[in-house]
């Protein structure tokens, strides 16, 4: 288990007393919607799959709090943050910035977008992601240490969320390896599911 998050992103495990979450960004035109193929990625030998809950911002929120934050969510998609893990590797060891490893063409695959009023307010759904059909992760949104709430109300200390800025949050364990020609699906149960498949 790790700790990130796109447009600015957040994963789950760790201790929360410990770490803060970390948050990253990816540029708008990585996200990618109901495509089949997608060409794999250049200048990587360890492309990673992250499947994780994205929240859609319907409402400016700026400085939030906890018990304002659900009012600031459009809807909810599944995404995958995908991840040159070699390169952020090499990023981290040289206290470089992680946008080569993170904000890449078509580095953001996620599904349709559902409006709150139909899934509702999501605590509990499980998440979970397969490669050629044999699942890799599995666990459940209950479990991140960053709720989806506490991660808005902390991002909003940060940036102004706009309507239209998407949150990945976190993934469970099970980060792995994807080789051209696998298909990936995403799935969270009650919003949606996500397939890709690498050219
Ligand atoms: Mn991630």
């Amino acid at each position: 288990m790790g700790k990130n998050y796109a447009d600015h992103a957040v994963e789950m495990g760790g201790d929360p007393n410990k770490e803060p979450p970390c948050f990253f960004s990816k540029p708008a035109d990585a996200v990618v919607s109901e495509v089949d193929t997608i060409p794999f990625p250049s200048r990587t030998r360890e492309l990673h799959h992250e499947v994780e809950l994205v929240l859609a911002i319907g409402k400016e929120a700026k400085q939030v709090s906890v018990e304002e934050a659900p009012d600031c969510v459009f809807g909810y998609a599944v995404g995958i943050d995908l991840t040159r893990r070699d390169l952020q590797t090499a990023a981290k060891n040289a206290g470089r910035p992680w946008d080569v490893a993170k904000g890449f063409d078509n580095s953001a695959p996620i599904s349709a977008i559902h409006l709150i009023e139909e899934t509702g307010y999501l605590e509990n759904a499980v998440i979970s992601l397969t490669v050629n059909g044999k699942t890799r992760q599995q666990g459940n949104i209950a479990d991140m240490i960053w709720n989806v709430s506490e991660v808005i109300a902390e991002l909003s200390t940060y940036f102004t969320l706009c309507p239209g800025d998407l949150i990945f949050t976190g993934t469970p364990a099970g980060v792995g390896i994807l080789r051209s020609g696998d298909e990936v699906v995403g799935i969270v149960e009650g919003v949606d599911k996500v397939t890709v498949r690498f050219e």
